[in-house]
């Protein structure tokens, strides 16, 4: 018997029983074009949704389906087409009807929502509530949903000839490209002219209505390669960069859009052309978060009582010792640049200034500012920053550039700024050998409890009994983001052992999503459709707030 018609049998069959019953629709479904497959069927209407994927063919041509890069803004593409298609109808009690699939920003990331194979077909991974009334089976409805919802969803994946997937995927490639020729050129970051960087609002990633476009100083202007010809637009180079302006001249707004750089956008986000190094690491500060053997002694020395700070440990950071953890961990995470706001910062970290150095005598005081720092966190340790500063004038004197901006136009006040900047400051002791890595106890990576992990909300996640709280790390994207950082713990804690240096356990986890996918993350045995790639950056500050955490002394 057909497929088609032994489901419709088997609906018929168990309609009105209890919801139990459904456990028999496990398995493949070969529904003419579309193959449904159900890995797990909820226990009852309101738990969490049965888990399905969906198997199409695509028709996509060979040459995206055979370049890793074009294959990847493929799949993002296919993904966005199935959310457009994918509704839910209310079809009964309780999450009766509801189909899920993942809802992506306007980042365009590895994700296990959607993969295209080499043969053209896509399996796309979402979630679905079973109907019911009450607890009975709705047989009728849930052929309405399996055999009429998805396949409709799915369909629209044919994509053999749309020419909004060939635009897709040749943005995304041009944006690698453009990726590609910043460390060669000796840039952190580029901004092509035109680029839209303001959001609609806080809460939305959509681009503003009516915003000044982009347009590059003549002075910093680069001119990069892709394959649809030269793009200009602002090149921020190696060194200390420094965004400077009054108060709503877009200082932030610039910063914010570099700190996504290193992430390819949609076409039309207006950041399609916004390009940071792979690398890039947002750092702010967070009073009260756990640090945990840290040697944070190149911004904080020794402590009252004589306490050290190679490593430090505690429970409850203050404003300047968590920023200066987040630098040092961000930096043996392999960071090659960093970006820090003023507004975020906490200025003791930042500065000292004259009439206070007059005041506490530099052998009373254990902090070394950061602008006493950052010079040689170039010249030493090749780690380059773009740093916002609205108030303090001591950086004009270290920095290497500085972009005025100007009712959100970018000016090069280079020139100017070595005018008006005095003498930098008096240097410390220079900085040392670039630290090791910390050494991290496998065993305190484990989730307590039922071990489960989940997302409480979007920057906030459920690992065993433990909360990991990542409001401050600006660079996780969504609540899916979150998760898979929680499973990637979850992952290293499971498949690694003993005492490893942090970055090996790091280069473990790229290595094995680069072989597998970010699959390879699954908390369950079929590919859940939840999983965003996560950078070994945000799995380093996730690890590093884990209160449970423990290191090698
Ligand atoms: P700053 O950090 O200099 O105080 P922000 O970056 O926070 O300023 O920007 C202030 C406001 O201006 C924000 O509401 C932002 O959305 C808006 N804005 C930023 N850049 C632009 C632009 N290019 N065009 C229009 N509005 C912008
Ligand atoms: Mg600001």
């Amino acid at each position: 018997m057909p497929d088609t018609d032994r489901l419709r049998a088997l609906l018929q069959r168990i309609d009105g029983r209890s919801y139990p019953a459904y456990r028999d629709l496990r398995g493949r479904w070969d529904l003419g074009e579309v193959t449904v497959i159900i890995d797990h069927v909820q226990g009852d209407p309101f738990a969490a949704p049965s888990r399905i994927r969906a198997r199409v063919d695509t028709g996509i041509a060979a040459d995206i389906r055979s370049d890793p890069d074009a294959r990847l803004a493929a799949e993002d593409w296919l993904l966005r087409r199935f959310g457009q298609r994918l509704s839910s109808t209310r079809r009964g009690s309780g999450r009766s009807g509801e189909l899920r699939v993942y809802r992506p920003g306007p980042e365009v990331v590895e994700r296990s929502a959607v993969r295209l194979g080499a043969d053209g077909w896509a399996e796309v991974r979402f979630s679905a509530g079973l109907p019911a009334a009450g607890r009975r089976v709705l047989g009728r409805e849930a052929w309405a949903l399996l055999a009429e919802d998805v396949p409709r969803a799915a369909k629209n994946l044919w994509a053999a000839r749309d020419p909004s997937l060939r635009e897709h995927v040749r943005s995304v490639k041009a944006q690698r490209a453009l990726r590609r020729q910043l460390k060669p050129n000796g840039l952190v970051a580029f901004l092509a002219d035109g680029a839209i960087l303001p959001r609609s609002s806080g809460v939305s990633q959509a681009p503003l209505d009516g915003a000044v476009p982009l347009v590059s100083p003549d002075s910093v202007r680069v001119t990069l390669e892709t394959a649809d010809g030269p793009v200009s637009g602002m090149g921020i180079r190696e060194g200390l960069t420094l965004i400077v302006g009054g108060g709503f001249h877009g200082k932030s707004t610039l910063l914010q859009a570099i700190q996504r750089g290193h992430l390819d956008h949609i076409p039309g986000d207006g950041r399609e052309r916004v390009v940071a190094r792979r690398d890039t690491v947002k750092v702010r500060a967070e009073d009260g978060r756990r640090v945990e053997a840290v040697d944070v002694s190149p911004f904080l020395g020794d402590l009252p009582g004589g306490r050290s700070t190679a490593p430090l440990s505690t429970d409850d950071a203050s404003g300047s010792t968590s920023q200066a953890a987040a630098i040092i961990e961000a930096i043996s995470a392999g960071a090659g640049t960093l970006l820090l706001d003023e507004d975020t910062s906490a200025t003791n970290l930042l500065v000292r200034d004259e009439r206070m150095r007059q005041l506490i005598p530099r052998d009373r005081e254990p902090i070394t500012p950061f602008v006493e720092r950052v010079r040689d966190l170039h010249a030493r340790w090749g780690v380059s920053t773009i740093m916002v500063v609205g108030g303090v004038g001591d950086y004009l004197a270290v920095s290497d550039t500085v972009i005025g901006m100007d009712a959100y136009v970018p000016r090069d006040l280079t020139a100017r700024a070595r005018e008006v900047a005095g003498q930098p400051p008096e240097a410390p002791e220079p900085l040392g050998a670039r630290r090791a890595a910390r050494v991290v106890q496998v065993s305190s990576l484990r989730p307590s409890g039922k071990g489960r992990v989940r997302a409480r909300d979007e920057r906030r996640v459920d690992y065993g009994n433990e909360e990991v709280d990542l409001t401050a790390v600006e660079q996780v994207l969504d609540g899916a983001h979150a998760a898979s950082l929680g499973h990637a713990m979850g992952w290293l804690a499971a498949t690694q052992e003993g005492a490893q240096p942090l970055s090996a356990l790091l280069d473990a986890l790229d290595a094995a999503i680069d072989e597998h996918g970010v699959e390879v993350l699954s908390p369950h045995r079929e590919p859940s459709g939840s999983l965003v790639r996560p950078r070994r950056h945000e799995v380093c500050a996730a690890i590093s707030r884990l209160r449970t955490l423990r290191c090698e002394p």
